[in-house]
């Protein structure tokens, strides 16, 4: 990576505006597919995410199987595993309405586990420091995207950064800058969204009880309350450390940021039911709004949504980061059919491959993600028989469960 300090008019086959995990993994990947693609990744932050000795970053994610994999495949795996990840063996998920529950373990579809708990900050630190590493990529940082013009062949885009402006095109522009994708909206591609009434607590805390190395998921009828494991900090107790997200009506969510740690600690273990015993400690606190959004199409000619900028989902499944995932392996994939059929990167085939294969399945993912939310929030009687008659009659089908451990881990 040459980092550029002085910044001239280059062109490059796809520049990639947003370096968080979703595009930074694109450059790296191609990186290590397609070694001959110039790439240009431009991203707002200066300097990243920070990391903590003493604490965990507030967000994390829940990697599936085959989202490490594709870490793996772009050489930046084994810098993001370290112990402070946590891989999960269990998850074990129960609703606080009735007396259902679902486990389900690793072994049970022969896998070693069902996924890894990371911090953001950690795979994005791994990422940018790949990313140093590849001579054909170029990392604009504390850089933002005044202009995107899209000429005949290619797209001119107009940067500043340091208070300077700057020049440079590509024949791709992919947008993976996020939910709230500048991109999607310069260029007016329309958007299914819906707002959820809701919003997510997400903070560290400490248990009394250890987490076994299970993820837990209690639905309540105002949302779900999830402690995904997590590893060790130097010096720290292991097996004793949760991430936490408190998905709740937003009045709800409001109240429950307004009070002091003790009273939240023991809000929270009577809500979780104290199926980690007390909570001893809580970190500082972020409430982040739940909208899910879908862009009713990925691509137009010259540039593609990728990750959050084209799809959020609402984060009970743990499954937003994985699906950015999917969506920059398949364009990697056709951007290196492409080059291998010496077809140009500007022809808009290659983006509409890509969309046909991913579009259904984020659809999919989503629809499953909002059935589950409507069926756990609904007290009508008939809804609450069904749901805890399913989660037993589910938890007895091993064949079944087994297929959507499977889903999940990828
Ligand atoms: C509460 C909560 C919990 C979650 N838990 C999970 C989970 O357990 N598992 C999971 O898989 N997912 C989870 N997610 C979702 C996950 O965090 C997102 O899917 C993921 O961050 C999307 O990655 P991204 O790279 O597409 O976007 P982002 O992470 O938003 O990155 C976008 C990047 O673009 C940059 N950028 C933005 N605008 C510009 C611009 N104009 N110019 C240059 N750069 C720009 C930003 O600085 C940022 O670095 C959760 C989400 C929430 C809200």
């Amino acid at each position: 990576m040459h980092e550029q300090s002085h910044y001239d008019l280059a062109h490059y086959d796809l520049a990639i505006v947003g370096g968080g995990m979703v595009g930074a993994s694109l450059a790296c990947l191609l990186g290590a597919l397609a070694p001959h693609t110039r790439i240009a990744v431009i991203e707002a932050s200066e300097q990243g995410p920070a990391i903590s000795e003493e604490s965990f970053d507030a967000r994390v994610v829940a990697l599936s199987n085959k989202a490490v994999a594709l870490f793996e495949q772009a050489g930046v795996w084994q810098s993001i595993q370290t112990e402070r990840g946590k891989a999960y063996s269990g998850m074990y998920v129960w609703d606080g309405e009735g007396t259902a529950k679902v486990e389900f373990n690793a072994g049970d579809i022969r896998e070693n586990h069902l996924g890894h708990i990371v911090e953001n900050a950690l795979i994005v630190q791994a990422l940018w420091q790949k990313l140093e590493s590849l001579p054909q990529v170029d990392l604009f940082r504390g850089a933002q995207l005044e202009e995107l013009e899209t000429l005949e062949r290619t797209q001119r885009l107009t940067l500043t950064a340091n208070g300077q402006k700057h020049t440079l095109t590509s024949e791709l522009v992919i947008a993976a800058d996020g939910a709230r994708s500048q991109i999607r909206e310069r260029m007016q591609f329309r958007v299914k969204e819906w707002d959820y009434g809701q919003s997510a607590i997400v903070t560290t805390v400490q248990t009394e009880n250890p987490h076994r190395d299970i993820a837990w998921q209690r639905f309540t009828a105002h949302g779900p309350i999830a402690f995904l494991p997590l590893g060790k900090l130097p010096g720290k107790a292991d097996h004793h450390y949760c991430s936490l997200v408190w998905s709740a009506d937003n009045a709800i969510a409001a109240e429950l940021m307004q009070y002091d740690d003790e009273t939240f600690r023991s809000k929270l273990a009577q809500a979780f039911e104290f199926q980690l015993g007390e909570v001893l400690k809580v970190d500082t606190r972020y409430k982040i709004p739940l909208q899910q959004r879908h862009a009713e199409s990925y691509v137009q000619p010259g540039v593609a949504l990728v990750g959050d900028a084209a799809h959020s989902i609402h984060p009970l499944a743990g499954q937003g980061v994985n699906l950015g995932l999917y969506d920059i392996q398949v364009l990697a994939e056709e951007v290196g059919r492409a080059q291998k059929k010496n077809i140009p990167l500007h022809d808009f085939s290659i983006l509409q491959r890509y969309e046909r294969r991913r579009q259904s399945h984020n659809l999919l993912a989503m629809a499953t993600m909002e059935g589950f939310k409507h069926l756990f929030a609904s007290q009508r009687p008939d809804l609450r028989w069904l749901r805890n008659t399913g989660m037993h009659f589910f938890n007895q089908q091993s064949w079944l469960k087994n297929q959507i451990a499977r889903l999940a881990s990828g």
